[in-house]
């Protein structure tokens, strides 16, 4: 199939009412269409069809017992697609939605197996990127929308790794520029007045623990090893990989620079084709070699919005080996460990 491509105005989205229409009406006949959210893009299909939302996996390449995050454009629109609302879970959504919180509760009969990855829960995020929230509003239905990319690629923060992943395989991509967060959502599971949290992201622990009490991090989490038990199904496999060898070296910073420098030169010694990801602070210690700035370790949220492109630029190189430094563990550091470690398949390296 032909995919089409138009670029909305991310700030402005009903200036380009004309594609946002083309796009509502590919989704009202059940096919798919990639939008971007302020997390990272979201590969759409209408959440109660299970016609459409079949099309999802297919395209991804998707386990079939990978849940998918619906998408709502008013947080009203909740409590048609799950049994029952939490008083916990009305005061997280008051505090953050719109924004990249996806909230896993007990779900309706309206949602069908196929969106719920045959659960018997719902995960919904209500977006604040403007294109999304046009998007679903001229559809008048809730969005499955998981990340716009191949299954086990890095997820996708600019139009054109949507159509480098889904070209041919999906109806329409719109262009809405890079995403403002560049992570994905903050995934909790809401039971009674307890809270916890299946996937971390920008929204960190301490944010929600200042409206309540009970929060915890699942113990898959903790391991730093393959989370295979996981409550977030998802969160099992493969994930976020170029196509090279990805390590994570961890430790103190000049004995991590150090390593990966002899790493560097005993890889071009041998003709291997490496690279590594580095920082500010870093950069300019491997002058010689490829490497690839993502930020100051000073911003995490700067290195969070940057680390999937630059997972994605290792496979443009064509790196065969890439080395990738560590972050501290604190805060938004969180997230962004916990994907590099799956982008490294749990190989780090402690230094
Ligand atoms: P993606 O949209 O590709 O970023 O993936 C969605 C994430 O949300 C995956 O890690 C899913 O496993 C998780 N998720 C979606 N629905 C549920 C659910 N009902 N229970 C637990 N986790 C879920
Ligand atoms: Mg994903």
């Amino acid at each position: 199939m032909d995919t089409i491509l138009e670029k909305v105005d991310k700030l402005n989205p009903y200036l380009n009412i004309v594609a946002l229409k083309k796009a509502a009406n590919i989704l009202k006949n059940n096919n798919l269409v990639a939008f971007p959210t302020e997390t990272v893009y979201g590969l759409g299909a209408n959440a109660l069809e299970e016609d459409a939302v079949r099309k999802i996996y297919i395209a991804k390449g998707r386990p079939s017992d990978n849940p998918l995050i619906v998408h709502i454009a008013d947080k009203n629109d909740i409590y048609n697609l799950v049994d029952d609302v939490p008083e916990t879970a009305l005061i997280l959504m008051e505090n953050f939605w719109p924004g990249a919180l996806t909230i896993v509760l007990k779900k309706s009969p309206i949602i069908p197996k196929t969106t719920s990855g045959g659960l018997d829960t719902v995960a919904i995020r209500m977006p604040s990127n403007k294109i999304a929230l046009a998007l679903i509003k001229e559809c008048g239905f809730p969005l499955a929308a998981p990340s716009a990319n191949t299954s086990t690629k890095p997820s996708p923060t600019l139009a054109s790794h949507v159509y480098n992943d889904l070209n041919g395989k999906i109806d329409m991509i719109i262009d809405g520029g890079s995403c403002d967060l560049g992570l994905e959502s903050t995934v909790i599971q809401v039971v009674n007045d307890k809270v916890i949290i299946l996937r971390p992201g920008s929204i960190t622990k301490e944010m929600l623990e200042k409206f309540v009490k009970n929060v915890s991090i699942d113990k898959a989490l903790l391991d730093n090893k393959s989370d295979a038990v996981a409550k977030a199904p998802g969160m099992k496999y493969k994930h976020y990989a170029p196509a090279g060898e990805v390590f994570l070296i961890d430790g103190n910073i000049n004995n991590v620079t150090s390593y990966i420098i002899d790493a560097l030169r005993d890889d071009r010694f041998n003709n291997i084709k490496s690279i590594v990801i580095a920082s500010d602070e870093t950069i300019k210690n491997y002058a010689s070699f490829d490497a690839i700035n993502i930020g100051s370790r000073n911003n995490l949220d700067v290195i969070a919005k940057n680390m999937f492109n630059a997972l994605r630029q290792c496979d443009s190189l064509n790196a065969d080996k890439i080395y990738i430094e560590s972050f501290l563990e604190e805060g938004i550091g969180f997230a962004i460990m916990n994907r590099l470690k799956k982008a490294a398949s749990y190989k780090i390296i402690r230094v």
